[in-house]
């Protein structure tokens, strides 16, 4: 069998067209204008890339947005005094704070700072339990993009044997309770695992976020299964150039799989798309609008 393509990269540019029309919409009929804040703590050079790009794709879509550079060696009260300012500010409907953040900044205490209607990244500890339970909540932009290629090539997910390789909070865990709430029968494996390959066999869907370039290998994807690949590893090349691929091996695992998503060009278009639709959704609920179709959760 050789795999169908995912495309991420188009069917990203396809949300941001329906992010877009809904933007123009408010616009229109409400004079609103949804804002999008993102916070920078100092130069890390693949952050600064993101930052960039995110707000090259807020303003395309229509919305506003706003950067805040600050200095590597603000202080942690200082931040906290930026996010309380923007939590206040009704002209902002998403605040995201680029992570990692320098060593001497608390994490948990700067992301639990965000209003969590307005935290689009979906890390706030209410939007995790409210994911947890169930409930409407703001959701991590990269596993909303995953599970939106997912329903959108298989439709229904209800009853599927899903394997999500890895745990961490912004991937691993609130992906693998969206393909619960999807009604999947979920498994996360984990660096601990024992017998990854048989346990990934055993999967319809196999989500890849681990970190490790090219791991899952063909001979583990079971016949038409559909793999999610959510690495991005910059690898050198026999060239002695680099390039990027995910935690999958493509090309065995194209062989076996029903769907693939590439690397580049799958999840990661994906993840800024979700990031404006949960701006936009984010909008919509401050105002008791009606949320855009098929843009959540
Ligand atoms: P992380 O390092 O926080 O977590 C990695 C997880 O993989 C851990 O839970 C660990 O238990 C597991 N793991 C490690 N080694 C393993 C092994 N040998 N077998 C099984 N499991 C193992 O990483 P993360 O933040 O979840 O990111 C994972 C990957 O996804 C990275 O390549 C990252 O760059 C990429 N990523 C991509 C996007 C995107 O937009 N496409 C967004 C976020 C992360």
């Amino acid at each position: 069998m050789t795999a169908q393509v995912i495309d991420g990269k188009a069917f990203a540019a396809e949300v941001r067209g329906k992010v877009a029309e809904h933007v123009a919409r408010l616009k229109d009929e409400h004079d609103l204008v949804p804002g999008l804040a993102v916070v920078l703590v100092g130069e890390d050079p693949a952050s600064q890339v993101y930052v960039r790009s995110k707000g090259k794709m807020t303003t395309e879509v229509g919305m506003k947005s706003v950067e805040h550079k600050l200095d590597v060696n603000t202080s942690e009260k200082d931040l906290l005094a930026l996010i309380d300012q923007l939590n206040n500010d009704d002209s902002i409907n998403g605040i995201l704070v680029q992570l990692p953040l320098p060593k001497h900044l608390d994490e948990d205490l700067v992301i639990n700072s965000i209003d969590p209607a307005k935290d689009v990244d979906g890390f706030h500890i209410s939007n995790v339990g409210l994911l947890g339970t169930g409930q409407k909540s703001m959701v991590p932009c990269t596993p909303l993009g995953c599970l939106m290629m997912l329903r959108h090539h298989h439709g229904s997910l209800s009853g599927m044997n899903a394997v999500v390789i890895g745990r961490s909070n912004i991937v691993g865990k609130p992906m693998a309770q969206l393909l619960l709430n999807d009604s999947c029968t979920v498994t996360i494996a984990h660096s601990r695992t024992k017998d990854l390959p048989d346990v990934v066999r055993r999967a319809d869907i196999v989500v890849a976020a681990v970190g490790r370039p090219e791991m899952v290998s063909g001979d583990w994807i079971k016949e038409g299964a559909t793999v999610i690949d959510v690495g991005i590893n910059r690898i050198e090349t026999d060239e002695g150039k680099t390039k990027l691929v995910g935690d999958v091996d493509y090309a065995s695992c194209a062989e076996r799989a029903g769907a693939i998503t590439p690397v580049p060009g799958g999840v990661g278009p994906m993840t800024i798309a979700c990031l404006l639709a949960n701006t936009l959704t984010s909008t919509c609920r401050a105002h008791g609008l009606e949320e855009p179709e098929g843009l959540t959760a």
